[in-house]
């Protein structure tokens, strides 16, 4: 592929293996269980993984993009919910790099980097999903901090987590203008973890409830300007999206190796199944999808890298993606026909883990609302000239 240089592909190699024996044997095991994948922890902060955004001097081991998405990728294609810990890892470090003073950066990026602490983004209310900007928890000033009242949900590696960036409203008045991002440390008196989440996929991943009752912060804990964080919140989920656009890819990828490899060795009527055109046309086309969501992804990616706008193309990578991996997970399925509907195949367990890529971080819907946005702006924009 043109986009990725002998770097990116030592790289690629190099991962391949460290994943085959360190977080692919797991990956049964985390999905039946529900269990914490510690052991992809535990290499991904070895290796420098959970710190692939963060600069060498806070403590991180900064890539490029482009290198993100191939890890990403990669870790996602052996096990979704290990690729969780990296994914995660990334949007609670995002807003400190966005946005946190030197202070803040140096106190909390070293810890995350390190994998001392891990660290969430609680955007997400009951009452405020796709519409963010609807957030109702509060923060007022006291006593030189802030007091926030509030209920976040569906929150990634609640209870794991040591770090939360929090968002709430320190003006009821404004809509997005009002919001405010906030550090929140685990073990703050009047914060609360409440319920973890059971699910239908990415078993190993924490999703949860907090709780936010009087809960007071110090003013150094305001992360950017007050009344400035819907932008913070934004700016992490482009970046981010991107790299739950790698999700998909690596899923999807798995689910197209499984079944082809069936459809090869499968004989139905005398022949491989694979030799009946019917199924040879799924595999091609699931194999084109996940190249054109491959270009889509890195071609976000390499925008990035060059400190260009990504708005619309990590949106339309995202959510083409992520569309494509619940479609070549049914695919695969299909493939394997009675057996792809049983326990212990593994294409059982990407169908179910492939539902969450469109729904979090902006369901499908949304993805199609900022990149539809954009685009009749520019419409507009030029038909006023
Ligand atoms: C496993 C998991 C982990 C998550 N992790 C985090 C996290 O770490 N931090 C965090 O803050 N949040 C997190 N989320 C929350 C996630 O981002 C939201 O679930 C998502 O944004 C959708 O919000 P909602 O669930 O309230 O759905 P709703 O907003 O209620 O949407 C319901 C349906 O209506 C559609 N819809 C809504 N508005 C429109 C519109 N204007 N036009 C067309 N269709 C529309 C949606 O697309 C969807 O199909 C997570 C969610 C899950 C499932």
């Amino acid at each position: 592929m043109l986009f990725l240089n002998s770097g990116h592909i030592e790289f690629q190699e190099k991962i391949r293996k460290i994943i085959s024996e360190q977080i692919a044997p797991f990956a049964k095991k985390i999905d039946e269980e529900g269990c914490y994948p510690r052991e992809a922890l535990q290499t991904a902060v070895k290796e420098g993984w959970t710190a692939f955004n963060i600069p060498k001097e806070y403590g991180g081991n900064k890539k490029d993009n482009l290198t993100g998405c191939i890890l990403i990728e990669e870790v996602s294609r052996a096990c979704l919910s290990s690729s969780c810990v990296i994914t995660m890892a990334f949007l609670g470090s995002a807003p400190f790099l966005i946005a946190g003073n030197e202070n803040q950066k140096m106190r909390y990026l070293p810890l995350i980097a390190k994998g001392e602490k891990a660290s969430s983004f609680a955007l997400t209310e009951p009452h405020a999903g796709s519409d963010a900007g609807a957030i109702s928890s509060t923060a007022v000033r006291k006593d030189g901090g802030y007091i926030i009242n509030g209920h976040k949900c569906f929150i990634g590696n609640a209870g794991e987590s040591d770090i939360y960036v929090v968002f709430a409203k320190t003006d009821l008045n404004q809509k997005t203008r009002g919001i405010s991002a906030f550090i929140v440390e685990k073990g703050t008196p009047g914060f609360k973890i409440g319920s973890i989440a059971k699910k239908m996929g990415i078993n190993g991943q924490r999703t949860g409830e907090l709780f936010f009752e009087n809960c007071w912060v110090p003013e150094e804990n305001l992360l950017g300007e007050e009344g400035r964080a819907f932008r913070i919140a934004m700016q992490t989920l482009d970046q981010s999206r991107i790299f739950i656009a790698a999700q998909g890819l690596g899923l999807a990828q798995a689910a197209l190796d499984a079944a082809a490899r069936h459809a090869v060795d499968r004989i139905q009527f005398g022949t491989p199944i694979a030799e009946h055109q019917g199924v040879m046309f799924k595999i091609s086309e699931m194999a084109t999808n996940i190249h054109a969501g491959r270009l889509m992804t890195y071609d976000a990616a390499a925008l990035l890298d060059a400190g260009m706008p990504v708005t619309k193309e990590a949106a339309m990578a995202k959510y083409y993606t992520s569309e494509t991996a619940n479609k070549v997970a049914y695919q695969a399925v299909q493939i394997f026909g009675g057996r792809g509907f049983l326990k212990g195949f593994p294409v059982e367990r990407y169908y179910r883990d492939a539902r969450v890529l469109t729904l979090y971080e902006g369901t499908s819907e949304i993805q199609n609302l900022v990149i539809g946005r954009i685009i009749t702006n520019e419409i507009k924009k030029e038909m006023k000239k």
